[in-house]
């Protein structure tokens, strides 16, 4: 007998026809003679929702309540799935964040995973039941409802699966797999078998939502076996797996874009020491995340041009930070730039491979694709481009990289 936690996704739970449907599928996986926990999404679109009623509200929300508002999504789907469960005859009952409990840290909207307590689910299963554990929501320090930012589940899913020291944690979804690249983008992107931990974690929080950054991390550190695969078709998925799993490595193993993104430009900023220190001290100080920076050549050898990112999400904040220090700081101007997309490929193979940075930047140019700004790592290359060229760049690339699917 394994020990398995399933976890269902927004489209996978989107209505009770759906509900249903997981409700079958996690009976066959009983049937199968596994020891099942089951972890849920919000319906789809419910989450979208309960986040815009709090900004319709407030723009500047109390996160605390925020947690009480955007949990309540999967409060709803727990009950349901026990229903749907029992319905089949199954012994189930569900659980939200709170009643394990599902510890994290006190950043509500944002939280971190510290301990899930499975004493009182492990009795439960122990005595054949199924459990169904709300996903995203966890209990905060202050004895609050916490949430673990969009897309937790899948946080969620792996935490619980380390802390019930399960075989697998299976994540289904509204597509089989993960792919090369986001195959609602490309059509030509391929279905991988397998993928490492470290190449899931670059797409991941490079922008490729198919899992969210902290499961794939803590995946890593438990060595969880995770399979993502669909929830409406039969078929085995991709395994996110150890780098000595995997047979065949490839140079480059999948392109990934965010659009989360924005540009901001001060235009003559002085050139001495301490300006970086005292424009990203600031930002960061006010909780505002800067990923890549370019510094241009000083023309006059007193100023220069500094461009850098931020979260699009942050793009005010950030603004406000430095026009409130402007005589400070003492740049010229500030432009920004909210219409840009980054685009990243990665791959294990880069290690000892040269080359992967140039064929890309050929190929955007082949297309006439101007790169604004650009960072690298060991396994990736990301470039910031105007968020038009997004689906031609990635295309373009894909097929470049030799992963269209033949
Ligand atoms: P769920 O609601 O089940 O959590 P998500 O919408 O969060 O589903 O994640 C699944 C989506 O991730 C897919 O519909 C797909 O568009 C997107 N996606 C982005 N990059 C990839 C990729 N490399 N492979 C597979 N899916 C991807
Ligand atoms: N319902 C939450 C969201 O939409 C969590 C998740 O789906 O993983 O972000
Ligand atoms: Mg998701």
């Amino acid at each position: 007998m394994a020990r398995i936690v399933m976890k269902f996704g927004g489209t996978s739970v989107g209505d009770c026809d759906r509900i249903k449907n997981v409700a079958r599928r996690v009976k066959a996986e009983v049937e199968r003679g596994n020891e099942v926990a089951v972890v849920v999404s919000a319906m789809s679109g419910v989450t979208n929702q309960l986040v815009d009623y709090c900004k319709q509200i407030s723009p500047l929300y109390d996160p605390r309540e925020y947690d009480a508002v955007v949990s309540t999504g999967e409060q709803v789907t727990i009950g349901l799935l026990a229903i749907a469960l029992q319905e089949l005859g199954l012994d189930a009952r569900s659980w939200c964040g709170w009643q394990l409990p599902v510890r994290t840290d006190g950043a509500h909207g944002k939280a971190r995973i510290e301990s899930i307590d499975t004493t009182g689910m492990l009795a439960a299963m122990n005595k054949g039941q199924i459990a169904v554990m709300a996903g995203f929501q966890g209990l905060g320090p202050d004895s609050r409802i916490s949430t673990l930012g969009r897309g937790g589940s899948d946080t969620s899913a792996v935490a619980l699966a380390a802390a019930l020291h399960a075989d697998r944690c299976d994540i289904y979804t509204d597509v089989d797999g993960i792919y090369t690249t986001d195959p609602r983008i490309v059509a030509k992107a391929r279905k991988l078998d397998k993928i490492t931990y470290e190449e899931m974690l670059e797409l991941a929080s490079l922008g490729a939502k198919v899992l969210q950054t902290r499961s794939v991390e803590m995946a890593m550190k438990h060595r969880v076996r995770v399979q993502v695969l669909s929830s409406f078709v039969d078929m085995p998925g991709t395994l996110v797996c150890d780098e000595d799993e995997i047979v065949e490595k490839e140079l480059v193993s999948g392109i990934a874009y965010s659009r989360d993104e924005a540009k901001i430009t001060l235009v003559k900023v002085a050139d001495r020491p301490g300006v970086a220190a005292a424009i990203f001290g600031p930002l960061a100080d006010n909780n505002v995340n800067v990923d890549m920076i370019v510094q241009n050549v000083s023309e006059d050898g007193k100023s220069t041009d500094l461009t850098f990112t931020v979260g699009k999400a942050d793009l005010d904040r950030a603004i406000k930070v430095l026009e409130d220090r402007k005589t400070e700081l003492a740049y010229e101007r500030l432009v920004p730039d909210s219409d840009v997309v980054k685009v990243s490929v990665i791959g294990m193979g880069m290690r000892s491979h040269a080359g992967v940075a140039q064929k890309m930047f050929q190929t955007l140019a082949e297309k006439g694709i101007n790169i604004l700004v650009i960072s690298t790592s060991e396994i990736k290359v990301s470039v910031l481009i105007a968020e038009d060229y997004t689906e031609l760049a990635l295309r373009a690339l894909h097929s470049a990289y030799g992963l269209d699917v033949q």
